[in-house]
């Protein structure tokens, strides 16, 4: 079998209302699918989150040339070869070796974003072509894997007690661990969030906070301090984006709550210094933001090495067959609590892993296990 052709269609749809992190203001959903064909009629599907879309959509041209009629089940030398256009070669300065130059280093985050998209595709492509499911690929025997939902964007004017109704909702859905946004407000209203949330979710569920990176060493530290007592399980992306793990820490050495971080984190040697410093309990490496599910599995395996467990981020459909894999390595996988968070999604898959009281079950459907609603796909197509 040969790769033939790597097709994308972008899709972009505004939400409701406009809805805010800690960082930024979110008003559209956005994914990119990723269609890679064969020359047997085999298709997998992958997704990119990211943009800009249009970027990202000439990266994927560019590197479906650079892989047409190579094995698509030789998914570790795809994912070399398209690594290996981001670094220079001996003689690749104008591409004169037939393959692009190396790739302009200020679209790094679009360049792995589009690689991701592929290396997903091929995975789902590899499970159609064996027949199994992806989790039974990587050995994995479980088909309920443990998921959370993850809410408390900010909405303008919204009330404590507003927040705290959707985790009241979450928790009559079934759920038994649930994710708060935190980090644009005051230190004091923050309290007030995260105690109203714990009030109405109750002493026995699990929770979590998503922090977006709003806080430096010493801010962090008391932030940790003030929402200690209402028992959090972890602080996800406490620190600016440009702290590093040394900065981690010395914020895990005085905060009493575990730290969970590697959703912004591009590949696996950032990830490897993260884990390796022992500051983060939790890494959620994220296959659809960047480096594709061979790189999740490749961080899945380092983590469980060194009791660093897994949280991968977002993408429920997709990383519940990586979590179902690594068992008690695994946290689980995260879910959209809110069916308006990511309408392309709900709309243009059929089947896959579905959350039931709390549990994502994963089918035996080959790869991801996702038809693919192309009647959406036309309808949230962006360009
Ligand atoms: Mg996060």
């Amino acid at each position: 079998m040969k790769i033939t052709e790597v097709r994308a269609y972008p899709m972009s749809v505004p939400y409701a209302e406009p809805r805010w992190t800690a960082h930024e203001r979110m008003e559209r959903d956005q994914v990119v699918l990723v269609e890679m064909r064969t020359d047997q009629g085999l298709l997998g599907f992958g997704e990119i989150a990211g943009g800009p879309q249009k970027l990202i959509c000439e990266l994927l041209a560019t590197f479906s040339a650079v892989i047409a009629g190579m094995d698509p089940l030789g998914h570790d030398e795809i994912w070399q070869k398209l690594f290996s256009l981001t670094s220079p070669r001996p003689g690749g300065i104008g591409g004169w070796d037939g393959l692009p130059a190396p790739l302009p280093r200020n679209q790094r985050p679009q360049i792995m974003a589009a690689i991701g998209g592929i290396d997903i595709a091929l995975w789902d492509l590899k499970g159609k072509a064996l027949g199994i499911p992806v989790f039974r690929l990587l050995g994995g025997t479980r088909t309920a894997v443990f998921t959370y939902a993850t809410g408390g964007y900010y909405r303008e004017n919204e009330r404590p007690e507003d927040c705290a109704e959707q985790y009241a909702r979450f928790v009559a859905d079934g759920y038994h661990a649930v994710k708060l946004k935190t980090g644009a407000l005051s230190l004091a209203d923050e309290v007030t969030r995260v105690r109203a949330v714990r009030e109405a979710i109750g002493p026995g569920v699990m929770l979590m906070l998503d922090m977006n990176a709003p806080y430096d060493v010493g801010g962090c530290i008391r932030f940790a301090e003030a929402v200690a007592p209402y028992d959090i399980v972890w602080l996800e992306e406490p620190l600016h984006w440009y702290l590093q793990p040394a900065d981690y820490v010395r914020l895990a050495a005085a905060s009493p709550i575990p730290l969970a971080h590697g959703e912004r984190e591009w590949h696996r040697y950032t990830v490897r210094d993260f884990i390796d410093s022992g500051a983060i309990r939790y890494v959620q490496f994220d296959s659809t933001r960047a480096a594709g599910f061979t790189e999740s599995l490749r961080i899945a395996h380092y983590a469980e090495q060194k009791g660093v467990v897994i949280a991968p981020h977002s993408a429920l459909h997709i990383h519940a067959h990586l979590a179902s894999a690594f068992g008690d390595a695994a946290f689980g996988a995260e879910s959209i609590g809110d069916p308006g968070r990511h309408p392309i999604h709900h709309h243009i898959h059929r089947g896959g892993a579905a959350v039931e009281d709390g549990m994502a079950r994963l089918t035996e459907a080959p790869g991801f296990g996702i038809e693919i609603d192309w009647p959406w796909v036309e309808k949230y197509r962006s360009s």
